[in-house]
């Protein structure tokens, strides 16, 4: 059994989360592979290590001073150091740094320093390998991740280092220049590990016991999801369900490797496991609910929309050709809505709807702005009877008035459309009627 741990930056922001991060790999002998963020917030009011090493790179670049901001960030770090009473320097490390910053390195290489040093500092805690994500993780030149050589050299040097530290986040172009995810792209180092390792599990711990039903912003205290398969975690992803970077999940999900999502400061909790498919029943109907603001409907109508071949995609074309996504379309005999983003739609409003006029002729287009998506999605909808009526039930009791109804084909989610100012409203009374009534 192997297991690839991933910790994320407020798991790693002072030496006390380091104590616990410690005890955590301490307690598995199986948990092999460690790679950590950069040092996060200790509190709210704090700066991650990795956005200070970005303003310091910014002073370094225009030729200022940036002495002083160099100097808070060997401060963190030696916090950490000292909590630990380790006997290690960075001193050499930051000379380093302070050179390749005056050199002008690249503001990947800097920002990818806090993750590197702290992969140092973790190595030498646990007493294990360090090896720089630099020899072991591959961009192409065009700035994109290089899988094929990745998987070959990193588990050629996994099959000879039995313990090892990965600092996550980045890695190196073929010409050795370091290049970096993007933001909380160590989540994407820790899938690769995985897979290059072959490991069993690929445990991502954060500060929160797992992928939550609800919005917590919404829904105070929401329940953790056990399970979500990774079909169900795109739907709520999408609708901006966040806890995983999304690139995170393409190579430990081809390799059939499950994620379990932890908690650094509950790690008794058991977090919610990410699986390609499952036999296990979600707790309830619906596996999770997530939402978004801020989108606009334009609906067309016209007489005898329904045997003018080829409307549709004359409107879709009018979208296109604005370089406009659309989210949704629901469709009537004689009408026709396509939902996109309002703040897209904003800039290039008169030029969609003349498009619209000049390529169909409509005989009326009407706006309904200021619109809220919710995705209620779940695997378990597909075998019960009734979900849909359960939600609109609960929302009209709620006093929601529902504008727009989309289910998908894999019936894996329905996505309501209601007014901004009912969103919280109409979330909450779908939380309650499945999670807090069990129903
Ligand atoms: N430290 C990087 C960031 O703040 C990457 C990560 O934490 O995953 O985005």
């Amino acid at each position: 059994m192997k297991k690839v741990v991933k910790f994320g930056g407020s798991s790693l922001a002072s030496a006390s989360q380091f104590e616990k991060v410690g005890k955590i790999i301490r307690s598995d002998v199986n948990r092999v592979y460690v790679v950590p963020s950069a040092p996060g917030k200790r509190d709210s009011k704090d700066t991650k290590v990795t956005d200070m090493l970005y303003q310091c790179y910014a002073l370094a670049e225009a030729g200022k001073d940036f002495s002083e901001a160099l100097e808070k960030i060997a401060e963190r770090y030696q916090e950490i150091i000292d909590g630990l009473h380790l006997q290690l320097s960075l001193a050499e490390e930051f000379q380093v740094i302070r050179k390749n910053f005056q050199a002008k390195a690249g503001n990947d290489y800097a920002a990818s320093r806090g993750e590197y040093l702290n992969g140092i500092i973790m190595a030498n805690y646990l007493g294990y390998t360090f090896i720089d994500a630099a020899e072991v993780i591959f961009f192409h030149e065009d700035g994109t991740f290089h899988a094929e050589k990745t998987d070959a050299v990193l588990s050629e040097r996994l099959k000879t280092t039995e313990r090892a530290v990965i600092p996550g986040f980045y890695g190196a172009m073929e010409d050795g220049r370091v290049k970096t995810f993007s933001r909380g792209g160590s989540d994407i180092t820790g899938s690769i590990v995985a897979k290059a390792a072959k490991a069993d599990v690929y445990e991502n711990w954060t500060d929160v016991s797992g992928f939550l039903i609800a919005d917590p912003r919404i829904i105070k205290n929401p329940e953790a999801i056990e399970t979500i398969t990774y079909r169900e975690l795109r739907e709520l992803a999408y609708m901006g369900a966040t806890v995983l970077h999304e690139d995170a999940i393409f190579p430990v999900r081809k390799a059939g490797i499950p994620i379990n999502i932890r908690n650094t400061n509950a790690p008794e909790d058991k977090g919610t496991w990410i699986v390609e498919s499952t036999l296990q029943k979600a707790k309830y109907t619906i596996t999770g609910i997530a939402g978004k603001k801020g989108f606009c409907a334009v609906s067309i109508e016209k007489d005898m929309m329904n045997s003018e071949i080829g409307f549709g995609r004359r409107i879709l074309q009018v979208f296109e050709d604005n370089g406009i996504s659309f989210e949704h379309m629901p469709s009537g005999i004689d009408t026709m809505t396509v939902l996109v983003h309002q703040s897209e739609f904003e800039e290039k409003e008169q030029s969609i709807i003349s498009g619209i006029y000049k390529a169909t002729e409509p005989d009326n287009v009407e706006l309904e702005s200021d619109l809220g998506l919710i995705a209620v999605v779940g695997r378990g909808m597909k075998s019960t009877r009734g979900t849909a009526g359960r939600i609109f039930a609960a929302l009209a009791h709620a006093n929601v008035n529902v504008k727009m109804i989309d289910q998908g084909s894999s019936e894996l989610n329905i996505i309501i459309g209601v007014k901004n100012e009912d969103f919280e409203a109409a979330i909450k009374a779908i939380y309650n009627i499945f999670v807090v009534a069990q129903v």
